[in-house]
């Protein structure tokens, strides 16, 4: 844990000027307040105030005032210069005015959820994330458009994949701000990209996802692309997902390894695993939060449609990927990046947590290519399928009791938000439908 000393040091040390104070809205939009550096000490005794009732899903208007306190050990300084002043950045936790914590905070739910696996002899919950996002060029004034910047594909090189320069220095960019990259590449679709980070615990890896949707962006702005984690920003070709890799640590152990067992996995990794996947129709809502999510979920995209886990077939909801040992952990291939990652991280746990108590056992893993089977084949398998629609996993989300039991008052002021977003989406008039019925 990092003192306030500490920062007070590296912010002289650094000549930083500027002090972004982050948090993340209940959409998952990442937000700041930006002080002088001059008002460290008042950032560092937990004085920043905000008007919460200006925050998607936090308060009403009439009972506004917030307080921000600092995580120190998120510590971090932009690599990139904004108008001539060097800036860091505190992610924080978000407080009610009498200074206890606020339980609309999605930082602070993961938060707790996790330690609450540690008081059931569970450890503590590791989460790797892989980014997949689009680059598009943007026009003449800076707007964002759906234009590609190259026709390349899975894995190509330079000048196929004319995003090379743009990744590299979000990579570099990144580097500096502490992260451990695993891997970046083309991606299936063209003008997709993909970046790997180094696994860690579930809420410096959801932080770590907020900075890299920054970084992501910013450096794509230098280069005249727009970066976007939009799910599915182009019909007929692959959408970006936000796979995430999770096990159970109980220090340097890994909780779901069982070298003697089917697949190498413990019965408590398969308890986790079948908690996965009977909650998955609901968390649906949440680690696919938008109407542009389920455009993504459709057969023939390497995107997850139905419920059932496998060792290596990429049609499966949840993959066991290659390498056991401390590497043993479930990759669950349905989220997207446009996903709240400490509320899409804490649903997940939510529903491994509940396969651990009831003690669940999941079905047998499918191999078979799940896109291109029966419904009857499925049925004898116990697949189902996950929801096809926002509407249809806001309900699942409503009626799961273990769900909203287990994340709070998130839940019902989640549905809340995402309601008012499919009544704005039914009320707008598409593109595609004045083309369709223009002259019907
Ligand atoms: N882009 C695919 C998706 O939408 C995933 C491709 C992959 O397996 O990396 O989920
Ligand atoms: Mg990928
Ligand atoms: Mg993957």
């Amino acid at each position: 844990m990092r003192t306030s000393d500490e920062i007070r040091k590296l912010a002289k040390d650094e000549k930083i000027e500027y002090l972004r104070m982050t948090f993340s809205d209940l959409n998952g939009a990442l937000k700041n307040i930006e002080i002088p550096v001059d008002l460290l000490d008042e950032a560092l005794n937990n004085q920043i105030k905000i008007d919460g009732s200006s925050i998607a899903g936090f308060l009403p208007i009439q009972n506004s005032d917030m307080y921000l306190y600092p995580d120190l050990d998120t510590w971090t300084v932009y690599p990139w210069i904004i108008n001539g002043g060097k800036t860091a950045s505190l992610i924080c936790d978000v407080h009610n005015s009498d200074g206890t914590p606020f339980e609309g905070d999605p930082r602070f739910v993961l938060k707790q959820l996790d330690a609450s696996l540690a008081e059931i002899g569970c450890g503590h919950l590791n989460v790797g994330a892989e980014m997949e996002y689009f680059l598009f060029q943007a026009d003449e004034q800076g707007r964002p458009t759906v234009d590609l910047n190259d026709q390349a594909s899975y894995f190509d090189v330079y000048p196929a994949d004319k995003s090379e320069a743009c990744r590299r220095e979000t990579i570099n960019t990144l580097k500096k701000m502490g992260f451990a990259i695993e891997a970046d590449h083309h991606e299936v679709a063209p003008g997709q990209s993909e970046i790997d980070f180094r696994f860690d615990d579930a809420v410096t890896t959801a932080d770590r996802i907020q900075l890299l949707k920054l970084t992501a962006k910013t450096v794509a702005v230098k280069y005249g692309l727009r970066a976007t984690f939009m799910p599915k920003p182009l019909a007929g070709v692959n959408g970006s997902g936000m796979h995430l890799n999770t096990s159970l640590f109980d220090g340097s152990r890994n909780l779901f390894d069982d070298p003697k067992a089917d697949h190498g996995l413990s019965s408590l990794g398969l308890h986790y695993l079948a908690g996965i996947l009977t909650h998955a129709p609901a968390f649906t809502a949440i680690t696919n939060p938008s109407i542009n999510s389920f455009k993504r979920l459709v057969p023939g995209y390497e995107a997850p449609t139905y419920v059932a886990w496998a060792i290596a077939n990429r049609t499966a909801l949840v993959r066991v990927p290659d390498g056991r040992g401390p590497q043993t952990r479930f990759e669950l291939r349905s989220g997207d990046p446009s996903a709240n990652p400490y509320l899409a991280i804490a649903a997940v746990l939510a529903a491994g947590l509940d396969g651990l108590k009831q003690k669940l056992t999941p079905p047998k893993n499918v191999e078979d290519n799940i896109y291109q089977m029966t419904a009857d084949q499925r049925k004898s398998q116990q697949i189902v399928q996950l929801p096809a629609s926002l509407s249809q996993a806001l309900t699942n989300l409503k009626q799961d009791a273990v769900l909203n039991d287990t994340l709070g008052i998130v839940v019902p002021k989640y549905l809340e938000l995402k309601q008012a977003e499919l009544t704005k989406f039914q009320l707008s008039v598409t593109d595609w439908e004045k083309q369709t019925y223009f002259d019907a």
